[in-house]
């Protein structure tokens, strides 16, 4: 069979049901493919061959059997390298936790072998999650496989560029300020930021923890929707996670009929926006409005705010999440220090890399007792005013339409010495996580030299269904998420 990693899981999980294709035989084409590509793409930090292909056949086993797991049994799964799988490495893309091997798994690890998912590779990331380029991962850059030249975004950059190279069939990714959401719009692909407290964050290695979340990637919205089914729901292990009822999320994404009213919040369409983006997103919103759906020209004010509001928010939490690298409990210990205090500093001066003790730096200025109330307590009254807005704009819009970023895929070295202007690259991501609603990004056209652009639907709390359903609706009218890049 031709090219089965550039299968969508959907159609794999076909193909393995009918018997034309095995779990071994597929494993082996994204591992092949890895090993051919990965050199030029640097998605991956390592993986096992040897466990995972155990894993595969341990999965066409049960199928001969008749005991399938679920619809992702035997289909290959990427880890972004900050979620514990046990006996792997957990380095977060960071020096501090180099040759650190997780003692657990995470709950969404648990989930994936539960459905008999085949764990592949442990993916490259900016380091600690810190980042929209991937260019702070302390090992090695990831190189966006459209056009080498350019960068894959990030943090889930590695995630991203393994998926649309055809290294991994599926990824898992998190999402802060945009992680998942703006990589997968740079590596057209699918990719899922889902509400907070929908998927467990238990295994997750903390960035800035009202923030974060788990989500599926993918090169279909089915996909996503499949991933989704596997790790989403309550988990004693997180109180932070929520008891949502048990959505078939796939069962769901063919369910129309249904005229929405979607939301097109101005401010996401002015200045700083290239017009190739506008473009491709307003054609996105004129096939709604063809296709019987109510496009609503609607405001979301507080949303200038939101990039201070996140950098003062995430920063803070990085610093308290932080403290936990002393070199005493976890990773990195440096063999130069002279006694216990200078062991904390030296530790971490050598195992942290320049943008993660740049944000440790602001978040404990703005935590400071001096500063706390001008900046922290502050700040989180105007994320309350930012989640407001959103839902002051739910009670007559069932979704909202914006671009992903606002340029395509950048050049590399163009902006990692401005963190400002890296900042920038999710001002239409990050107000998502400070509301705590959920947000996927789908491939809507290309730029002129070829590169993706990504359309983000937005929805209410636990509403992924209803996104991912309008994306769907979207994907199968067009082509773009079934194009893949030359490499
Ligand atoms: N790029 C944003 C940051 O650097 C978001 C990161 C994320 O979502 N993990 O903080």
């Amino acid at each position: 069979m031709d090219k089965i990693f550039f299968k969508t899981a959907a159609e794999l999980s076909d193909l393995l049901d009918k018997g034309e294709i095995s779990s071994v035989e597929l494993t082996k084409s994204v591992i092949n493919r890895t090993k051919s590509v990965d050199d030029t793409i640097g998605a991956f930090l390592a993986y096992d061959e040897k466990k995972t292909l155990a894993e595969a056949e341990a999965s066409d086993k049960r199928r001969r059997e008749g005991n399938k797991l679920s619809d992702l049994d035997g289909i290959p799964v990427g880890i972004k390298d900050l979620i514990a799988e046990k006996g792997q490495q957990l380095t977060c893309g960071s020096k501090i936790l180099e040759n650190f091997v997780s003692p657990y798994d995470a709950t969404v690890i648990e989930r994936l072998k539960d459905a008999g998912c085949v764990l592949w590779g442990r993916l490259n990331m900016d380091e600690f999650a810190m980042g929209s380029s991937n260019e702070n991962s302390a090992y090695k850059p990831v190189y966006n496989p459209w056009n080498i030249q350019c960068v894959p975004g990030g943090s889930s950059g590695g995630s991203a560029a393994a998926v649309a190279a055809g290294e991994t069939i599926l990824a898992l990714g998190s999402d802060t300020g945009g992680s998942i959401r703006q990589p997968s719009s740079f590596c057209g692909i699918c990719g899922l930021k889902p509400s907070y407290g929908a998927v467990s964050r238990y295994g997750l290695v903390a960035f800035a923890s009202s923030l974060d979340q788990i989500g599926p990637m993918g090169r279909s919205v089915k996909d996503l929707a499949l991933l989704l089914q596997v790790i989403a729901g309550a988990d004693a292990k997180d109180s932070s996670s929520f008891p949502i009822d048990k959505v078939n999320y796939v069962a769901e994404l063919d369910k129309r009929g249904t005229r929405k009213n979607i939301g097109v919040p101005v401010e996401y369409f002015q200045d700083g926006l290239d017009p190739e983006v506008k473009q491709a997103v307003q054609d996105a919103i004129k096939f709604y409005r063809e296709n019987g759906h109510n496009i609503v020209e609607m405001s979301l004010p507080m949303n200038k705010y939101a990039m201070a509001v996140y950098y003062i928010i995430a920063t803070a939490e990085a610093s308290s999440n932080l403290a936990r690298f002393d070199g005493v409990r976890y990773g990195r210990r440096s063999p130069n220090a002279t006694n216990a205090i200078d062991m904390y500093f030296k530790s971490r001066e050598e195992g942290f890399g320049e943008e993660v003790k740049r944000r440790i730096m602001l978040g404990t200025y703005v935590l400071s007792s001096e500063n706390f109330d001008s900046y922290y307590r502050r700040a989180q009254k105007v994320r309350t005013l930012i989640r407001n807005d959103f839902m002051r704009v739910f009670e007559s819009v069932d979704a909202i339409i914006t671009p992903v970023s606002p340029t395509v895929a950048f050049e590399r070295g163009k902006k990692n010495f401005d963190p400002l202007e890296m900042y920038l690259c999710d001002i239409y991501t990050i107000s998502v996580n400070l509301a705590g609603i959920c947000g996927i990004s789908v491939p809507c056209g290309f730029s002129s030299k070829k590169l993706p652009i990504g359309m983000q639907i937005l929805g209410k709390p636990f509403r992924e269904n209803e996104i991912l359903s309008l994306a769907h609706e979207f994907e199968q009218a067009h082509d773009y998420s079934s194009q893949h890049p030359d490499i």
